[in-house]
């Protein structure tokens, strides 16, 4: 049993905004959305960040940027763009111990970030 709300999320234990839903992966909107678009990709199986990734997980993480890739384009950010973040550890401002990916769009995007 997962401990992090998003396995909460995943279980449906506590709602969420769906935009995707796969046997890998699930997509939802971002509680405290920092652009006008901002959806988080997380798998289903249970991976604390980058860091902690296993070899074997690299095609799943691969499956995370196809959907991010589906998702942008579904919402209408394919043309304009959009930003791919994952935040690792503490410093990066991880602050949800479960993998994600967040898709960010809908507004013009500085460089670099904070
Ligand atoms: P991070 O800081 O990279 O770990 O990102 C965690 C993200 O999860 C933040 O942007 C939060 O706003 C978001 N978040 C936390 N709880 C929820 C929730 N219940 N539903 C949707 N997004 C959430």
């Amino acid at each position: 049993m997962g401990s992090t709300i998003f396995s909460k999320i995943i279980r449906k234990e506590i709602p969420a905004d769906l935009v995707h839903e796969d046997d890998q992966c699930i997509a939802f909107r971002d509680i405290n959305p920092q652009a006008p678009t901002h959806i988080l990709i997380i798998p289903r199986k249970e991976i604390r960040n980058v860091a902690e990734m296993e070899d074997e997980d690299a095609p799943l993480l691969g499956h995370l940027l196809r959907v991010a890739r589906d998702v942008a384009k579904d919402q209408g950010l394919a043309d304009g763009g959009y930003r791919l973040v994952v935040n690792n550890g503490a410093a990066a401002g991880q602050t949800v111990w479960h993998l994600h990916v967040h898709l960010l769009g809908g507004r013009a995007l500085s460089w670099p970030p904070g």
